[in-house]
């Protein structure tokens, strides 16, 4: 199953340790400013993310969550059809 990376924008509160954890340089704080006043972690390159859940482990706010993509178990489902 093809895995996602979600950052909740709004749980986040900028502190970076998602950022130094990641072995991979994938994240990234923003410069946009959230509607809670915060600067938020981003993917910057997330072609690069291996899905190894360290900074969904890190993260003290629980912003960072790693799911099954939906959309592609949806065309997985498309093809054992
Ligand atoms: S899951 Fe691992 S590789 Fe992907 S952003 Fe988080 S720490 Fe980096
Ligand atoms: S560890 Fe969590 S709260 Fe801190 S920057 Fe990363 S996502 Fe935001």
């Amino acid at each position: 199953m093809a895995l996602k990376h979600v950052i909740e924008t709004e749980r986040c509160k900028g502190c970076g340790l998602c950022v130094d954890v990641c072995p991979k340089d994938v994240l990234e704080i923003s410069d946009t400013v959230s509607a809670k006043g915060y600067f938020p972690a981003f993917q910057a390159r997330p072609d690069d993310c291996i899905h190894c859940t360290l900074c969904c482990v890190m993260c003290p706010d629980v912003a960072i969550t790693i799911t099954g993509s939906e959309e592609k178990t949806a065309e997985k489902t498309m093809e054992e059809k």
